[in-house]
């Protein structure tokens, strides 16, 4: 290996790792879609639990209210019976009772009439707010279809630009030194993505560690590719090839 040989397979290592890097970002937006349009399924859901707990409410009120009417149907008849007992009552004291009845039975229909009109008044708020829900709900599964497909279309793209840097990919390992290929792949797993990094004055800027002066020199005018003896990633300088 000379040195032109050594820089131009570090070239090749720095695309790669250019190309790793989109890779890597294309498949982070990729993750991100499903949840996406999850968050606006939930949406949808979400109103539609309303539409339903606002459903079991009105028919809880309806059932009372029809309870109410039968209630104050048979108040009121047992008051018509009892008004009709008056021209037979024969004491006095047996006529101030029945009246005490009347009384009684038409304070109680009075009040289950109130009773019945808070449930109507209860059925037609819930009424109204269950009618809003339901526009709401239309809105949030027109809005929900429209994220899906933009995110379905964006998913179709970030698939078309991904295969495409796959197969850049490919077509750059095929020309790199199967060690090195090998060698930077292990490198990257296990430094977080970053496997060839730049010394800047004497530093390396992968680890930022210091470094001895004469590893600059060497790196520009050894044969082989040289790594930071701390971190282990391929190292160059700018001065020995024109990439940055
Ligand atoms: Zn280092």
């Amino acid at each position: 290996m000379n040195t032109t040989i050594k820089d131009r397979q570090l070239e090749l290592l720095i695309s790669l790792q250019k190309i790793d890097k989109e890779i890597k970002i294309f498949n982070q937006q990729k993750e991100k879609i499903p949840e996406e349009i999850e968050s606006e399924r939930q949406g949808v859901e979400k109103i539609n639990s309303e539409i339903n707990q606002l459903n079991g409410k009105i028919e809880q009120a309806k059932k009372e209210r029809r309870s109410k009417e039968l209630e104050t149907q048979s108040k009121t008849d047992l008051l018509n019976n009892t008004k009709g007992k008056l021209p037979n009552v024969k004491t006095n004291k047996e006529y101030s009772a029945v009246l005490q009845e009347i009384e009684n039975l038409k304070s109680k229909i009075g009040s289950l009439e109130e009773e019945e009109i808070k449930l109507m008044e209860n059925i037609e708020e819930c009424q109204k707010e269950y009618e809003q829900k339901l526009k709401e709900k239309e809105e949030e599964e027109k809005k929900y279809l429209e994220v899906k497909k933009i995110k379905e279309g964006e998913l179709g793209n970030l698939n078309k630009h991904l295969e495409k840097e796959l197969n850049h990919r490919k077509e750059l390992a095929t020309k790199i030194e199967s060690k090195w290929f090998k060698y930077y792949e292990k490198v990257m797993d296990a430094r977080d993505g970053l496997a060839v990094v730049k010394i800047e004055k004497n530093t390396c800027c992968g680890c930022h560690r210091s470094l001895r002066p004469q590893l600059s020199i060497e790196i520009r005018q050894n044969d082989s590719i040289i790594k930071c003896p701390y971190c282990s990633r391929f190292l160059f300088s700018e001065q020995m090839i024109g990439v940055g």
